[in-house]
């Protein structure tokens, strides 16, 4: 088969990988790709905003399957147009994506479905989402509707933080994002990620994952995309997982067919684990960038079929198969990152650190130029490892950012503390 996958991150370079394992995969492009993935595939610079381009593409080099890595094409129809025009595509439609791309849509899906979610309001007006605000008092939270790259939330401590995001939000510091807006309840308990493959019809499980989105050691600073993960979750337990299925999932998925839009694609739920069971914090229609890269590293079937058969709608007989092994990321961003950073910086050692037992490194903004590699984002490597404990992998992952020589660059070094010290805990008790 030939693929084509969209995207230029470290969630596409861990897609490339794993589908470059796979026996059904002959021709691999991605667009745009970054220096990591041009070592599976070959990157081809397209625009993906531009869906007759890569329609256009599609035809001329015979792709037999497009999948799709990141939210913004998804949310612009990209999966509607390739299948109009006879190509088969992995993701969810226009319409069904919404339930990354509205807050409101899938809020109100929620209530109307009995899906467990935090208390809301949606408000298209500043006055009344403030009297709201006031009414109900801090610890409050309010998001933008729309997609906002990660800056849509604001955790308010207090009324007046709440009172001064809907300012942002109205005044447009989010373009059209922040038309509308959600204010919700502030739930508390441990956060985890739910991942679930999706045919229409039939779900299933894909593994857990924790990310870190703060941008400092001990969970402080502002938020970012993600700064590191690791899989499995150890609080999502067999148990839990049944629940997130039975009470979250599926009704989710039951209530997008009856509406007549069916979810395919990778289901990707944010939760709070709350006194009361899990809650549904939001949905993201696409795997999560780190968590992606954790979850490839541990999947031991082939991947392509498996996306192949949730397009198709043939999910049901299905079933995939895992490593036992943990497996952690870290992440290395440009100095700066998650405010303004420098591109350009050079990156040396990468050979040595994926040396490391157990250890893959994926690109996730990078460049080449003349045979140095070369930062080009904010996020730019995920250094990965496997471990028998959560301890191994962060061991191996940290003795890899350690081969790294980068000056340009810097990482969180306690990816993974929650882990690490339930599993501390765990084997005091064992072996006292
Ligand atoms: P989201 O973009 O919706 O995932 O929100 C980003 C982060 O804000 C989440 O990962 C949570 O840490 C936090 N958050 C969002 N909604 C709530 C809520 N209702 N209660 C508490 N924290 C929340």
């Amino acid at each position: 088969m030939n693929i084509l996958l969209l995207g230029s991150g470290g969630r596409e370079h861990a897609l490339a990988w794993k589908i470059a394992a796979s026996p059904l995969a002959d021709k691999i492009y991605c667009a745009p790709g970054n220096s990591g993935i041009a070592q599976e595939a070959e990157c081809v610079a397209l625009d993906i905003a531009d869906h007759a381009a890569v329609i256009g593409f599609c035809k001329e080099k015979r792709i037999d399957f497009v999948v799709v890595g990141p939210e913004a094409p998804l949310c612009a129809g990209i999966v509607d147009d390739l299948e109009l025009a006879g190509i088969k595509a992995f993701g969810p439609s226009r319409v069904a994506a919404q339930l990354e791309g509205s807050k409101g849509f899938t809020k109100d899906l929620c209530r109307a479905n009995g899906i467990p979610t935090a208390a809301y309001e949606r408000f298209t007006a500043a006055g009344p989402a403030k009297d709201y605000i006031r009414a109900r008092g801090a610890p409050i939270v309010v998001k933008a509707d729309g997609l906002a790259a990660g800056k849509g939330v604001v955790v308010a401590a207090t009324v007046e933080e709440a009172l001064a995001a809907i300012d942002t939000m109205f005044d447009g510091a989010l373009g059209n994002a922040g038309t509308e807006v959600v204010i919700e309840e502030c739930l508390t308990g441990e956060e985890a990620s739910f991942f679930a493959l999706c045919d229409g019809a039939n779900a299933i499980p894909l593994a857990t994952a924790q990310d870190h989105k703060r941008v400092f050691d001990g969970d402080k600073g502002p938020n970012t995309g993600g700064m590191g993960a690791y899989s499995p979750a150890p609080v999502m337990t067999e148990a839990m997982n049944r629940r997130v299925m039975d009470e979250i999932i599926m009704p989710t998925l039951h209530a997008m067919a009856a509406m007549g839009a069916p979810y395919k694609g990778v289901l990707y739920a944010g939760l709070m684990l709350t006194a009361q069971g899990p809650k549904l914090i939001e949905y993201n229609a696409r795997f999560g960038d780190p968590e992606c890269q954790v979850l490839m590293l541990r999947l031991m079937s082939d991947l392509l079929p498996a996306l192949i058969a949730a397009r198709d709608g043939v999910l049901r007989n299905f079933d995939l198969r895992w490593y036992p092994e943990v497996a952690l990321t870290v992440v290395m961003a440009a100095n700066g990152y998650p405010g303004n950073y420098a591109r350009g910086s050079v990156i040396e050692g990468l050979t040595e650190a994926a040396n490391v037992e157990g250890v893959e490194i994926f690109h996730a903004g990078t460049k080449a130029e003349g045979g140095r590699i070369l930062a080009n984002g904010g996020r730019v490597l995920n250094v990965c490892a496997l471990g028998r404990t959560v301890a191994e992998a962060q061991a191996r992952a940290y003795a890899a950012v350690d081969r790294i020589r980068w000056p340009g660059g810097f990482c969180r070094r306690d990816i993974g503390w929650r882990a690490v010290e339930r599993e501390r805990e765990r084997n005091q008790r064992v072996s006292p």
